[in-house]
């Protein structure tokens, strides 16, 4: 038996101590430890990493604060299209959903792609039908209406741009969610979920569900969730990347995810962080942007919670 491990994020930008009251604080770190809470118990029971992430995801997708499920941003035709992914590290089965409405937590739908089809994505209104068929809970646009969320949403429509979440100079709120454990059998599973960017139009789609990008998970190396830019993200496929920097030329994790997050996404302007362990049950969460809500617990350890560099 192994010692487990589990770390989430609640996503990366320009988050900094000016732009959030002390109540915010308190309440993205204690909705952080409350994610991270709901792995270790299943973790701690000899549950499988592949539970402890989708039941830490889902308490962030409930929660406003975060950009996914509940929190999901606006899109520019003023609705939600939210994306998830899950992917379990033993046989390499992974789901994903992309541009998905009205359902309520996007990642136990990915989970279900996973589980009950022969396929790896599913989109739109094909993933919606699939949701409805295998009764899933869905709620209307009021479920997902935020003020301070369709606010951001007229400026940045006002300004005609996409933005992300939490960038640019303005107070952001929210972020993308995802977690990564290693349970006792050693076995790692990843998952992420977003609402995408605000404003975007056309369908878009970023790196979260794109396996291998946003989100990845392999027994031989690690598993990784994303958060960021997700254009730069995809051009870099960044959470393969980092696997195959260590299965292929045997960097430490921390060697993997520094070349990755600190030198090639800097060099094309990708904006961004992660959260990673790997098959020894080692952690890295990190970032190039002013802050990544994240956070982790250790076997026999308590939770470490934390916003800002
Ligand atoms: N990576 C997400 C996307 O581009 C956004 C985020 O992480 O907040 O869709």
């Amino acid at each position: 038996m192994k010692p487990f491990a589990i770390a989430v994020h609640g996503g990366a930008g320009t988050i900094l101590p000016h732009l959030l009251t002390p109540e915010k604080e308190v309440a993205y770190k204690s909705a952080l430890r409350d994610a991270i809470l709901a792995g270790e118990k299943i973790l701690a029971a000899n549950g499988s990493s592949l539970d402890a992430v989708e039941a830490a995801v889902k308490v962030l997708e409930d929660c406003p604060l975060f950009n996914a499920g509940k929190g999901a941003v606006f899109n520019a035709a003023g609705g939600h299209e939210m994306d998830a992914a899950i992917m379990n590290g033993s046989d390499k089965r992974c789901g994903a959903v992309a541009g998905v409405s009205g359902v309520k937590n996007p990642v136990a739908l990915a989970r279900a792609v996973m589980e009950k089809t022969e396929h790896v994505l599913l989109i739109g209104q094909g993933a919606e039908a699939f949701a409805k068929a295998n009764h899933f809970a869905m709620e209307s646009d009021d479920y997902f209406f935020d003020a301070f969320r369709h606010e951001q949403w007229l400026q940045a429509k006002a300004e005609d741009k996409m933005q992300l979440d939490h960038s640019e100079n303005k107070e952001k709120k929210f972020g993308t969610v995802g977690a990564v454990a290693i349970d006792r059998s050693g076995n790692l599973a990843a998952a992420t979920s977003t609402g995408g960017m605000t404003n975007k139009k056309f369908g878009r789609v970023g790196d979260t569900p794109i396996i291998g990008v946003g989100t990845y998970a392999n027994n031989n190396t690690c598993a990784i969730s994303c958060t960021g830019h997700g254009e730069y993200f995809m051009k870099e496929v960044v959470a393969y990347d980092v696997s195959c920097l260590m299965e292929y030329k045997n960097c430490s994790l921390e060697e993997a995810c520094e070349m990755v997050v600190q030198q090639k996404l800097k060099a094309i302007g990708g904006e961004g962080g992660l959260i990673a362990v790997d098959k020894n049950g080692n952690l890295c969460l990190p970032f190039n942007s002013a802050g990544m809500y994240r956070g982790f617990v250790k076997e026999g350890e308590e939770p470490i919670v934390a916003i800002y560099q």
